[in-house]
Parts: structure tokens; C-alpha cells; sequence
């Protein structure tokens, strides 16, 4: 790595991770419960993939794979291309974004407003798996392409281990705690698979439990099945980094009722989240219906609410009786700081 570079990555790291950890009490069915989340909207560009995005590149550097000249090209659903595309932007490489046409258009100006190139990719042309096979095409024919290959790459699970899960270790043991579960929705399983290795290092015995969407259970299948609004997670296949023999079991909640627990999350407590944490924090009450009310489980809020103004996160859904959300009294947030 030059010298200019070098200082652009010590510089970066500043940015992006040490995020707070956040107690959040409630009653859930009449129980005092504390869910354990990492509030990862506060970084560079306001996700978990920040992380994934840096570690990746800076060893990319390290390696020699990139230089400036690099093109950063990425399948993605939205996150992990906003966050390539503010580090290429840092660093000063180009990046181009393949993804499904059917995200929110938040994510897509998003990546346009770093400067990136967007190609959409419609149902008819492959959603996913037809974004991961045209950028291995690309690369192919363009010796510049660099592929992060989120879903494949070990790294993305090795910057959650190095950052995310040792943050929470630190952070719980300021509690005097140590994890006995954790979960978290699998999009690549980057998340699930760094933070749970991690945290066996303190606890052999604690759980992972990755989540999906009760109405698109990929995981429990193998395929994809129905579609869902949890956008980030449940793609269309089960990516090569997520083991599921290193789990205990998948934890299934339902979109809607994700969607109210992140509008509860904002207008009750001020937590503007993302539906995706919605999600994982009913997952953490579940986990514990599992495993235990008191037992210390910690999940992520993998980004906030700002991209999702133009989604269902804005619609108003008649609450059902079988949702958990409607069980769940709120009673406040204490944070741990990094
Ligand atoms: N939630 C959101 C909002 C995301 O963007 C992602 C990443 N696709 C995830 C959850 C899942 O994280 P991971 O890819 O590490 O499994």
C-alpha cells in the first residue's frame, strides 16, 4: 500500500464501526425482557455493511488485488453497494452496482449521489443470481473489475468478527455479561457467521440463530419461496459463507409484524430503524421463548429508517392477533458505549 493510501484507511477507520450497544427493556407477554442491538446506523454510510465494505478493501490494498485504477463492481441489495460506493469514493476508485430493479429507490439515488453507476437487473434477466453473474462477466472482460463477492468472501465474516462481535464482547463484559445467543437476518450470513464466532470465543456455548421471513423461508428450504418485504435479507439462495451446521436452528418472524416492530422502535422510543431490525429484535424475543427470558441475547440494527420512507415501513397495517409486535410494551433504551 502507498503511503497516500495508507492514510486514507487510518483516516476511514475513524469513520466507520465502534458503534453504541443498546439495552432496550420491555414487557414482552407480561416478561421484562432487554434486547441486546448494535445501533449500526452511525457510521460513514449509515449500515453494518460499512464494515464489511472497509475490511474488504484495506485487505484488497494490503494483497496488492486493487489499486487506484480499480473498478469496484458488486451484486447487491442495497446496503453493501451504498457502503462500497462511499469507500470507493473515500479511496478513489470507481464502482459499479448491479442490483434487482425492485429495491427502494432511496438505495438507488443513494448510490448515485457517490458518484457510482447503477445497472438494474430485472426478475426476467435474473434478480440476484443473474447481478452475481454479470459482474463475473465483467471481470472477465475487464482486467480493472474487482468482484468484493460479498457472498462468497470470508472477509465479510472475518470484519464482524474483528469488529462487530468483539465490540459486543467488550461492550457486554462492561455489563459484566457475556452472550448466550445471538440473531441475526441472513442476507449473506457475513453478520450471523463473524459476530456468533466471535462471541464462542467467551462463551463456547452461545447460540446463533439466524433469522428469515416466515413468508420467504430460504434457509429452512434451500430456495427461494414467496417474497417478503424485509428488504436485506432472504435472497434468493443460501450463500456460500453462511453455515448452518454451525447453528442452532432459524428463527422465522413475520414481514408485517417486522415492519410494526421498527415503527414502534421509531415513534415509541426515537430508535429510527430499518425493517430488517424490526425483524431481528422479535427474533431476540423469540430466542429467548427458546433458550430463556433472562438470558443475555444480542442482535444488530443493521441500518435506520431513512430508506425506507418510500416502502411499507410507511404504510399503516391492521395489527392481527398473531403478531408479536402487539404483545411488546417498550420501556426504554440504555446504551454502552464503544
Ligand atoms: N439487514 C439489512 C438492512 C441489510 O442490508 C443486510 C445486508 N444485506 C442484512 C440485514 C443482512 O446482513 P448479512 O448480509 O451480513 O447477512
Amino acid at each position: 500500500m502507498n503511503e497516500n493510501i495508507t492514510k486514507k484507511f487510518i483516516e476511514l477507520e475513524r469513520l466507520i464501526g465502534k458503534t453504541p450497544l443498546l439495552a432496550i427493556d420491555c414487557i414482552y407477554k407480561g416478561e421484562k425482557r432487554t434486547v441486546y442491538a448494535k445501533y449500526e446506523a452511525m457510521q460513514l454510510s449509515g449500515s453494518i455493511k460499512d464494515r464489511v465494505a472497509f475490511y474488504i478493501m484495506r485487505e484488497a490494498y494490503k494483497k496488492g488485488a486493487v489499486d487506484e485504477n480499480s473498478i469496484i463492481v458488486e451484486a447487491t441489495s442495497g446496503n453493501t453497494g451504498i457502503a462500497f460506493c462511499a469507500v470507493g469514493a473515500y479511496l478513489g476508485n470507481k464502482v459499479q452496482i448491479f442490483m434487482p430493479d425492485w429495491m427502494s429507490i432511496e438505495r438507488v439515488n443513494l448510490m448515485k449521489s457517490y458518484g457510482a453507476e447503477i445497472r438494474p437487473v430485472s426478475r426476467e434477466e435474473g434478480g440476484f443470481l443473474g447481478s452475481i453473474e454479470m459482474t463475473e462477466k465483467l471481470a472477465e472482460q475487464d482486467s480493472r473489475v474487482f468482484l468484493p463477492g460479498q457472498f462468497s468472501n470470508e472477509e465479510n465474516c472475518t470484519a464482524h468478527y474483528e469488529t462487530t462481535g468483539r465490540e459486543i464482547a467488550e461492550q457486554l463484559e462492561k455489563l459484566g455479561k457475556k452472550a448466550d445467543a445471538v440473531v441475526a437476518g441472513v442476507g449473506t450470513g457475513g453478520t450471523i457467521m463473524g459476530i456468533g464466532r466471535r462471541l464462542r470465543t467467551v462463551n463456547s456455548d452461545c447460540r446463533l440463530f439466524p433469522l428469515e421471513p416466515l413468508n420467504s423461508p430460504t434457509l429452512s428450504t434451500g430456495y427461494k419461496v414467496g417474497s417478503h418485504r424485509i428488504q436485506g435479507i432472504s435472497d434468493e439462495f443460501i450463500p456460500a459463507i453462511m453455515k448452518l451446521d454451525e447453528c442452532d436452528g432459524v428463527i422465522s418472524v413475520d414481514d408485517i409484524d417486522s415492519i410494526i416492530m421498527a415503527q414502534k422502535l421509531s415513534r415509541e422510543l426515537g430508535i429510527g430503524v430499518g425493517i430488517s431490525s424490526g425483524a431481528n429484535f422479535l427474533g431476540v424475543l423469540l430466542a429467548g421463548d427458546k433458550i430463556g427470558a433472562d438470558k443475555t441475547i444480542v442482535t444488530v440494527l443493521a441500518d435506520d429508517n431513512k430508506k425506507y420512507l418510500s416502502t411499507d415501513y410507511c404504510s399503516d397495517f391492521e395489527i392481527k392477533d398473531e403478531y408479536m409486535s402487539k404483545d411488546i410494551e417498550l420501556l426504554g433504551v440504555r446504551t454502552v458505549s464503544c
